[in-house]
C-alpha cells in the first residue's frame, strides 16, 4: 500500500507520517530531507543553487542516503551525517531554488520510486500524490493556517537546539516565500492532487490527525 502526505511546509506532515509508519510497520519516506540535502551538497560543493549541472554531478559523486539509526532517520552525504545541517535556516532558504530544477526533480523522483518499490510506504513532500505515487490507495493533503505553521516551526528549531534569531512573524513571511516559489514552479508544483483529501490541521491535535489519517488508511486497506 502507498499512503501519499502532501501539503505546504510545516503543516506537520512529517510528524504524523512517522508516527504512522511506526503504527503500521510501514517504511516513512521524508522527501523534503532529499532535497535538503541536495541543497547541503550544493554548498558544501560551493556551487550557485542555480547550477544544474554542477550540483548533479555532486549528488552523484557524494549520494544521498536515507538511514534508520538507532530508530530515527537520518540523512547522509556519502558518509556524512548531515540529518542537523538540512535543518538550517541557510538550507530552509535555499531549498526551494534546488528543488525547483528539473534535473535534480528528475533525479529525485527516481530515487524515491525505487525507495518505495513493492513495499508498504508512507512518503511525505509536495508531488507525492500528483506525481511521484499518482496511484497511491490514500492520498492527504495536509493543511494549517501561515500563523499556526510558523508557531509549530519555531518550537520545532528550538526542539532540535538549532539557533534562530528570528520572529514568528519573520518565520511566517520565510514560510510563505517558500510556499509560494513552490507552488508556482514550472515543474510538479506543490498542488492538492484531484483525488487527496484535504484535512486542515490548525487546531487539531497531533493524535487528531493520526487518527484521521488511519481511518483513511483503514477504509483503504478494506477495498484492497
Ligand atoms: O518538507 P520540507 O519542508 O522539508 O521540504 C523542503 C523543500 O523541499 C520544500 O520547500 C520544497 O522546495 C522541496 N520539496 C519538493 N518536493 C517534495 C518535497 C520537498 O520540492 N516532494
Amino acid at each position: 500500500m502507498q499512503v501519499a502526505i502532501d501539503g505546504p511546509a510545516s503543516a506537520g506532515k512529517s510528524t504524523v507520517a512517522k508516527i504512522i509508519a511506526q503504527k503500521l510497520d510501514f517504511i516513512y519516506i521524508d522527501t523534503g530531507a532529499m532535497y535538503r540535502a541536495c541543497t547541503v551538497i550544493a554548498r558544501s560543493h560551493h556551487l550557485d543553487y542555480g547550477d544544474e549541472a554542477g550540483i548533479l554531478k555532486a549528488i552523484d559523486q557524494d549520494g544521498i542516503e536515507l538511514k534508520a539509526v538507532n530508530g530515527e532517520q537520518k540523512v547522509f552525504a556519502g558518509t556524512k551525517d548531515i540529518s542537523r545541517e538540512i535543518r538550517t535556516p541557510e538550507i530552509s532558504a535555499n531549498v526551494s531554488q534546488v528543488s525547483a530544477l528539473a534535473g535534480v526533480r528528475a533525479k529525485m523522483v527516481i530515487l524515491q520510486r525505487q525507495m518505495a518499490g513493492k513495499v508498504n510506504v508512507i512518503m511525505d513532500g509536495r508531488d507525492i500524490g500528483t506525481t511521484v505515487l499518482p496511484d497511491a490507495e490514500v492520498k492527504i493533503f495536509l493543511v494549517a493556517t501561515p500563523r499556526s505553521r510558523a508557531e509549530r516551526r519555531m518550537l520545532d528549531l528550538q526542539e532540535r537546539g538549532i539557533k534562530s534569531n528570528k520572529t514568528v512573524d519573520e518565520i511566517e513571511q520565510d514560510i510563505a516565500d517558500r510556499d509560494y516559489k513552490d507552488s508556482h514552479r514550472e515543474i510538479s508544483p506543490l498542488k492538492k492532487a484531484s483525488d487527496a483529501i484535504e484535512i486542515d490541521t490548525t487546531t487539531m491535535s497531533i493524535d487528531q490527525v493520526v487518527a484521521a489519517i488511519l481511518a483513511k488508511i483503514k477504509k483503504s486497506q478494506k477495498k484492497l
